[in-house]
């Protein structure tokens, strides 16, 4: 089944990128970050605003504010905006202002923000547990349909695993597992799937490959400074670089999915 977000369709004909910030740090981050990705190609703009931080002592994001400011930028650049919602008490806030709600990894088994984000009616872009199964992330999936709502992308982001060497662990073979058990689109997050800039691109490259309907890229225009998840954030240049680095699979990608050979 597709999912529509405004213009844009995730399990249609088209693959997604949806890109942006971690967080929305300020009104020129946001904005400038918007207009870049939006003339690279992305269809959709993300941002944080209640950040779910490992530490306490890590920015938590601008709140009601930083809503403001992405609904904005998505204005501006024709492009519907995803940001997530931490708990079930900040969802019709979230709701007002977001196209697209997002659960986060460390929320997949938060039943009463599964309940009210599925009640709120907006399209659900729900990311992995980092520690649950395919077949657990299937589960909170079908519990949102039971509360009314079938508008869901799911999101492959990495899970924890014995190595050390990547933020995360891509389990790149959930997406096809997820596609066939659950019916749903399935997008890849290679930032935080993998937490190294440098590998963003490649796992990128592998989710169009096989199959995904889309990936979600954080974007920043200057890494360095960034005051949340720099090192795995993408320049306006590589984040170009990198819609083209998949240009080539995308063209197989469409000719398996429509069925239509460019190659003649
Ligand atoms: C995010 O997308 O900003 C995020 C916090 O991701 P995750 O929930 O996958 O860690
Ligand atoms: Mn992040």
């Amino acid at each position: 089944m597709s999912v529509r977000v405004g213009k844009v369709e995730f399990g249609g004909a088209d693959f997604v990128v949806i890109a942006g910030p971690c967080a929305v740090e300020s009104e020129r981050q946001i904005l400038r970050t918007a207009e870049a990705v939006a003339e690279a190609g992305a269809k959709m703009l993300r941002g944080g605003s209640f950040k779910p931080r490992t530490s306490p002592y890590a920015f938590q994001g601008l709140g009601a504010e930083g809503l403001k400011l992405l609904a904005r930028a998505g204005r501006e650049t024709g492009l519907p905006v995803v940001t997530e919602v931490m708990s079930d008490m900040q969802v019709d806030l979230v709701a007002e202002y977001a196209d697209m709600l997002q659960i986060g990894s460390r929320s997949m088994g938060n039943e009463a923000l599964l309940a009210a984000a599925a009640a709120s009616g907006r399209p659900i872009l729900l990311k992995r547990g980092m520690s649950a199964t395919v077949e657990e992330m299937a589960e909170a999936a079908e519990s949102m349909r039971q509360h009314g709502n079938p508008r869901i992308v799911l999101c492959e982001r990495g899970i924890r695993t014995f190595g050390t060497a990547t933020r995360n662990t891509c389990d790149i073979v959930a997406v096809p597992l997820l596609q066939r058990l659950t019916g749903l689109p399935v997008i890849v997050d290679p930032s935080h799937a993998t937490g190294i800039r440098e590998l963003i691109s490649p796992v990128a490259r592998a989710a169009v490959a096989i199959g995904a309907d889309g990936l979600i890229i954080e974007v920043h225009p200057d890494p360095d400074r960034a005051l949340s998840d720099g090192e795995q954030s993408l320049t306006f240049q590589q984040f170009r670089e990198l819609m083209g680095d998949i240009q080539p699979f995308a063209g197989i990608w469409s000719e398996r999915r429509n069925g239509v050979c460019a190659c003649a």
